[in-house]
């Protein structure tokens, strides 16, 4: 019985795509078999070989979807392609990812470039070799290739060697400013002052540089898959609400591929995977993603709190809270990747990743504390996922293994202190360690400058901390559509739901503007804002009453507290 991967690494769902399979032919000793798939496992193919034949050849073909039809199906454009090699493998059911060993072979166009963390034999123009890898290996390793790409060292004269390969669909967007380079570089040194050991040969970023393709990022050992918008590099907006993905999937390279949960930690890519854990493998990543994309110099002091505010807001407002608690949210992740903007105040998407970095803020912040802060996070992690350095390897743990390293640096119940907060139904996100660093969250009237880039970039008009609702932009895709409603909040209160269209503010045609001035204008004349609203061909008019005009969250300085987010945040290496 041949299978062909389910489970992805990093996906944390069983979505390989086996509806893309298409072509698959057997051949036994050259004479071509019949096939039949199982009739329960839809990823299992069963041939009828005959006795003594040793070699059977398997073809296959995998339609690349033209559309970004899903953050986690590899996919090209006219002049980059990913290629995640467990779209076009098989392998004997029931072995071992470890144990099967794969030779791979690639053609790509005249002329492109290609970026691999997979050891390369032979390149003879005609075809790239690549060396004979487990199964693992090769599945850990995707190629980037591109018609327009440049390749950067991120830590010139040292060993290991990290590179960046940007792909883009046009020359100029493939050109990285010195800038961001330097930014990078100091990424890497960051974490070698973190963690001290390294758990690769060398660490490949490579970058998809695209509005074709569905933003993702997806880490490896040795490298990291990650997609972004074509001017990520060249636009000031889109830069800043990207600024974490780069330090969060290296980050991974530590905390998910070395160090990895045991429900994650499986056989083979047809073992389901148990994600109660992401929370640690997720959450730990983001928050150190944000942090490290401090500690490099990407996001200044207050660009990293106007991050925070947002983020913190929303979620201390999920109402959601109060049925689901967050480790429902990881151990259901496999359906969330996947569920829909509409609702998600109240569904709760996938929250175990800004959540726990109020959660791994409180540890952090908790630790210092108790040792006079002598002691942190980063004692953690230096434990944990550093040591001596090696090549790739998983070393698996429980949550026993975070709660006795924790305990090793301060004594403290953190067990308890988990469970209370992976269980809680609120009110409110766990806000201790926010307040612990020395800041909360306040609102005013003045626009959140994270909250800006991101509308900016993404051309979603966001009033959820006010009416409610985020509503994207006249002409663009999904133009005037509303794209979600806080549950609970004015606008959901008299009816408003996304996938509604806005065609009216106050009986003149919408835009972003006039949204904003008749947000303004309520809070004085005490009369409500009026949206017309076009559900399939039915229009309807709905009265909102609010009268707090536009509200926006920023972090404030709490009076007689340390600056403990501005330590945790600082450069902990040499500028490079
Ligand atoms: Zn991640």
């Amino acid at each position: 019985m041949l299978v062909y991967p389910k489970w992805i690494p990093g996906e944390h769902a069983p979505n390989g795509p086996i509806v893309d399979v298409t072509g698959m032919r057997f051949f036994a000793n050259g004479k071509e078999v019949s096939w039949r798939r199982d009739t329960v496992d839809m990823y299992a193919f069963r041939c009828e070989i005959p006795a003594g034949v040793e070699t059977l050849e398997a073809q296959l073909d995998y339609l690349l979807p033209v559309e970004s039809s899903g953050a986690n199906v590899g996919s090209a454009t006219a002049q980059i392609a990913e290629l995640p090699w467990n779209l076009v493998v098989l392998y004997p059911k029931d072995a071992s990812s470890d144990d099967v060993k794969f030779s791979a072979k690639l053609k790509i166009p005249a002329g492109w470039r290609y970026a691999t963390a997979l050891p390369v034999t032979k390149d003879s123009g005609d075809a790239i070799e690549f060396e004979t890898v487990s199964l693992t290996t090769l599945v850990d390793s995707p190629v980037l290739a591109g018609a327009h790409m440049n390749t950067y060292d991120l830590s010139p004269g040292k060993i290991p060697a990290h590179h960046l390969n940007a792909a883009a669909d046009s020359a100029a967007m493939a050109e990285v400013p010195q800038e961001q380079i330097a930014i990078l570089r100091q990424l890497v040194a960051e974490t070698g002052a973190l963690f001290g050991g390294r758990h690769y040969r060398h660490y490949d970023f490579l970058l998809a540089l695209t509005d074709h393709l569905q933003p993702n990022g997806l880490e490896h050992h040795e490298s990291s898959d990650n997609r972004v918008p074509e001017k990520t590099m060249h636009d000031a907006d889109i830069l800043e609400t990207q600024m974490d993905l780069l330090p969060h999937e290296f980050f991974h390279s530590w905390n998910g591929k070395y160090r990895r949960p045991a429900g994650l930690a499986t056989r083979n890519y047809q073992e389901t995977m148990r994600d109660e854990l992401l929370w640690v493998y997720e959450g730990l990543t983001q928050y150190y993603g944000v942090i490290l994309a401090a500690r490099s110099g990407g996001w200044k002091p207050g660009g990293l709190r106007e991050y925070m505010a947002v983020t913190f807001a929303r979620i201390n407002a999920r109402p959601g809270r109060t049925w689901r608690d967050l480790e429902d949210t990881a151990i259901s992740s496999q359906l969330l990747y996947t569920a829909r903007e509409g609702g998600s105040s109240w569904r709760r998407p996938v929250d175990y990743y800004e959540e726990s970095e109020l959660i791994w803020l409180d540890v952090d912040t908790l630790i210092r504390e108790r040792t006079g802060g002598t002691k942190s996070l980063d004692d953690f992690c230096r434990g944990f996922h550093g040591g001596e350095g090696s090549d790739p390897k998983v070393v698996p743990y429980a949550l026993d293994d975070v709660v006795a390293a924790l305990s090793g640096i301060v004594a403290y119940d953190w067990k308890k202190f988990f469970e209370e907060r992976i269980r809680s139904h609120g009110p409110g996100a766990p806000l201790a360690g926010l307040e612990r660093s020395g800041w909360k969250i306040a609102f005013n009237g003045t626009p959140n400058e994270h909250m800006k880039s991101e509308e900016e970039s993404g051309h979603v008009m966001d009033a959820e901390f006010s009416l409610g609702f985020s509503v994207h932009y006249p002409g663009v895709e999904n133009a005037d559509e509303i794209a979600d409603v806080v549950w609970g909040s004015p606008a959901a209160k008299v009816g408003l739901a996304a996938g509604m269209k806005l065609i009216a503010v106050n009986g003149r045609k919408w835009t972003p503007d006039i949204l904003r001035e008749a947000i303004r204008r309520a809070k004085t004349t005490k009369g409500p804002v009026e949206l017309l609203v076009e559900n399939d061909e039915f229009f309807q008019t709905l009265k909102i009453e609010f009268f707090e005009g536009e509200r926006y969250p920023h972090l404030e300085a709490i009076a007689g507290k340390a600056d403990v987010l501005g330590e945790i945040a600082k450069a902990k290496a040499p500028r490079q």
